[in-house]
């Protein structure tokens, strides 16, 4: 127990929730397959950071998380990993339709940088991930969610705009990723936000993650997330 407080005050790591696992001292302690420890190292990844010691436990233990760690402190694997892990844990993949992980990200460009670092550890598996934002035509993205995916990376208005159109149904979605939380609502994405969740399942493992905890993401957290663990790293600002 002093070990683990004393490892976790040298990552600047604090924590909250009921049953919070142990963090992680490195990759090899996750359980991972094979294929996604080559991936990690392909990556040049050698050891978790911060956020990834403690985030990566819990959500691997099925626990609804929120993150809250300033950019470029690791965050995207933090979801991706234990996302490619939960697909791979269904039963009979092809089954039903629709996406099984949703992420959402306030722009096309951060969107567009967690579809490439998804598609880095979904290809091993045969994992198919669709990027659904602006910039490519709204019938190639109609065409592309029609022909199925296990993973979305979406902006919240292209993913209402392709729901709407019924390019995709999320009747198998098991896993929601709010990314940039904070961000997300200085843009004014909160309704569209708040119409996807919605959408999901409510015995869905949901994770959000923030650079800041303003209050408006708080609330929101407390109403969507299920007994949540609460980690964070570093100062941070509301
Ligand atoms: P955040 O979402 O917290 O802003 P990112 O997930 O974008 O951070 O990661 C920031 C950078 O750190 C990326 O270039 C990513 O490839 C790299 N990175 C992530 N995890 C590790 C790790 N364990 N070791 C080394 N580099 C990492
Ligand atoms: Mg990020």
């Amino acid at each position: 127990e002093q070990d683990v407080s004393e490892y976790m005050k040298s990552l600047a790591i604090r924590v909250s929730g009921f049953d919070v696992p142990k963090p992680i001292k490195a990759f090899e302690d996750c359980g991972f397959p094979s294929q996604i420890m080559n991936a990690i190292k392909k990556q040049g990844y050698e050891k978790p950071t911060s956020i990834q010691c403690q985030a990566l436990p819990v959500v691997l233990s099925g626990r609804d998380i929120i993150g809250i760690a300033k950019t470029g402190s690791g965050k995207t694997a933090a979801f991706v990993l234990p996302m490619i892990v939960h697909i791979m844990d269904q039963p009979e993949l092809q089954k039903e339709e629709g996406p099984i992980g949703v992420i959402c990200a306030p722009t096309r460009e951060l969107a567009h940088q967690i579809y490439l670092e998804a598609k880095k550890f979904a290809k091993a598996y045969g994992v198919r991930v669709s990027a659904v934002y602006g910039g490519m035509s709204k019938l190639e993205q109609f065409k592309e969610l029609k022909a199925g995916c296990e993973i979305v990376v979406a902006t919240p208005g292209r993913l209402i705009d392709m729901l709407k159109m019924k390019a995709l149904t999320m009747m198998r979605a098991t896993y929601l990723v709010l990314d940039e939380a904070d961000r997300m609502f200085d843009l004014g994405f909160e309704p569209q936000v708040r119409s996807i969740v919605g959408q999901i399942r409510p015995d869905r493992q949901t994770l959000l993650f923030s650079a800041t905890m303003p209050r408006k993401v708080e609330k929101l957290a407390r109403e969507i997330l299920s007994d949540p663990i609460r980690v964070t790293v570093g100062e941070v600002g509301m």
